[in-house]
């Protein structure tokens, strides 16, 4: 079970083996502690699973019917382990060992029949449910509603793993929700498939959960969003099933697939998708450039992707992020490009890419690499620093958090015309807000996608916390509110790709039409009266 083995960390990222080691730790601490203009930082040690408190569930005994029992667990570390998600705020707490709301129970069904009856008996016993894919949610998405008087149970899709129909004619597969992203792979690999679909949380989060919270890949431009995947959905309100038709495309009225697209649990549990499937690619071409401002590399961005071009990367990370990532020393941006085809060479395509971006004032670091045919080839120079320093950020969260920092990104999405100055306003925002609650900050800012129209940065903040993780949280707290409050003042969203959940709802509120949170309230309505599947998401 996915949320609970042993060699997974509890209370952080992955697996505990790969967490930095105690010297590794303290390096970081020395290292973090310099670059504040404070002295050195000191980890503390986790919590152990064991000692965190847990409540009697409220569900045990004679309320499970006998016909479920099997689908129960009632353990209390899978409990902990199955009520807690990736915000800072959760990963914090639970590395002191203090959680706010355990679940009840943890409901692991094995296919959409039992989420069925799974969902017939919570409607009827008066139980919230809190469905779980990965758990990786960074807005609270899986955690417990704090204030809801009624039990609350989590619904664990890590059993529904597997592809069960590959379509090669229309490349498509039929997918259950619960599959991770490796065993997805793994699954399509045969039929020399791929989903492509790559977010940085690709290991640990499965296709439910990407499709409910409309999860960003790691394709900078073309179909980068699970939406531009997905063919059709099944899915199970506690009125009944939902089932859209296979089709490539449809104007009959408003889309069926895009109201649960981004519904976060609120109004059915995805049990499975059709979604676009591709030919693994085997030509790859990259190139590492060097841009003497963010400003300059983004400027150079929307040029290339304004020409046509279609890169599958398109990083762009501000010299302070550069410095973070190992790809430059804080004295300019870095410019990741790289192209991709199952069926032709990339070579133009990189060359019409770096031409523009020269023009644009960026200059070549690592000379243009082209793979053809070779699907074992990997990445060099800015392009590997960049994607391993991906893979292990999570890693490196983990030990600021030892470390007693505060450690969290957030992200956004701001058309073209008002880039510049809407990055600059929200990244003062943050860094005036962490300089008055934590002394000092460091702000990092990339771009993780970009459209023809405008572009989606993404922000990190490290400063330094407080003695106690409730303090620490409200320093968090505080530096989040002031982000948001700014990104919302300069016109951008509340998140581009990491859902509303918990976090995020009072923005969210102010973003939205008020007509749009009414036809979704109704619709919760219609199809869960009884407000049952994670109340208070989407202030549903
Ligand atoms: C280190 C890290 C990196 C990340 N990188 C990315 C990234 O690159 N791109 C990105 O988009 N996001 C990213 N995220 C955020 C997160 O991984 C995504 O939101 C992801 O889509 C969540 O998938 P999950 O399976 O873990 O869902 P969970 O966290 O388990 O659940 C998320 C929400 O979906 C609901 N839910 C889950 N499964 C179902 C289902 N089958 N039916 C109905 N509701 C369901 C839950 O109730 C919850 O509200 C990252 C998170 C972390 C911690």
């Amino acid at each position: 079970l996915p949320g609970a083995t042993v060699t997974r960390c509890w209370w952080g990222w992955g697996r505990d083996a790969e967490h930095l080691d105690a010297a590794a730790v303290a390096g970081l601490g020395t290292e973090v502690g310099r670059r504040l203009g404070a002295g050195p930082r000191h980890a503390a040690a986790a919590a152990q699973l064991s000692d965190v408190e847990v409540p009697t569930s409220a569900i045990a005994g004679p309320t499970v019917p006998g016909s479920l029992e099997e689908l129960f667990d009632l353990d209390p570390g899978a409990r902990v382990v199955a009520g807690h998600g990736q915000a800072f705020r959760e990963v914090a707490r639970a590395f002191h060992g203090a959680v706010v709301r355990v679940p009840d129970a943890v409901l692991r069904p094995r296919d959409a029949d039992d989420v069925e009856r799974l969902l017939a008996w919570a409607d009827q016993a008066g139980v919230a449910v809190v469905p779980r894919g990965g758990g990786t949610s960074v807005v609270e998405g899986t955690a417990p509603p704090p204030d809801e008087p009624r039990p609350v149970v989590t619904l664990d899709l890590g059993r529904l793993d597997q592809v069960t129909n590959v379509d090669a004619t229309s490349l498509a597969a039929r997918v259950q929700a619960g599959v991770f992203g490796p065993a997805l792979e793994d699954q399509l690999r045969p039929h020399r498939l791929t989903l492509r679909f790559f977010p940085q949380s690709f290991e640990f989060s499965t296709l439910g959960g990407w499709i409910v919270t409309r999860a960003g890949g790691h394709f900078a431009t073309g179909p980068t969003h699970i939406d531009d995947l997905v063919e059709s959905v099944d899915a199970i309100t506690p009125t009944g099933r939902w089932s859209s038709r296979r089709l490539p495309a449809s104007g009959a009225g408003p889309s069926p697939d895009r109201l649960l697209l981004g519904s976060e649990g609120t109004l059915g549990v995805v049990t499975s998708a059709w979604v676009r499937v591709r030919r693994r690619p085997v030509h790859r071409s990259t190139a590492t450039l060097h841009a003497p401002t963010m400003s300059a590399a983004a400027d150079a961005v929307r040029r290339i992707v304004q020409a046509g071009l279609q890169p599958a990367n398109a990083r762009v990370l501000d010299p302070v992020e550069a410095v973070l990532n190992g790809a430059g020393d804080g004295s300019h941006a870095v410019l990741v490009l790289g192209f991709e085809s199952a069926d032709r060479p990339q070579r133009d395509h990189l060359d019409d890419a770096v031409a523009i971006a020269r023009d644009a004032g960026a200059t070549i670091s690592t000379q243009p690499r082209h793979i053809e045919g070779d699907r074992t080839a990997t990445a060099t120079g800015g392009a590997a620093s960049w994607r391993s320093s991906f893979l292990a950020g999570p890693y490196l969260r983990d030990a600021l958090i030892s470390l007693g920092m505060v450690v969290e990104t957030f992200e956004t999405a701001i058309t073209w015309d008002r880039f510049d100055a809407f990055v600059g306003q929200v990244r003062d925002a943050a860094q005036r807000a962490a300089a008055q609650v934590c002394g000092a900050a460091l702000v990092a800012v990339r771009i993780t996608h970009a459209y023809p129209d405008g572009a989606a940065p993404y922000f990190t903040v490290i400063a330094p916390g407080r003695e106690g993780v409730a303090d620490r949280v409200a320093q968090w707290d505080a530096v989040k509110a002031a982000a948001s409050d700014a990104i919302l003042a300069a016109g951008g969203t509340i998140t581009h790709h990491h859902a509303v959940g918990r976090t995020h709802l009072p923005w969210w509120r102010d973003q939205v039409p008020e007509p749009h949170r009414r036809i979704l309230q109704a619709g919760k309505a219609a199809v869960d009266p009884n407000r049952i599947l994670n109340p208070g998401v989407l202030g549903l």
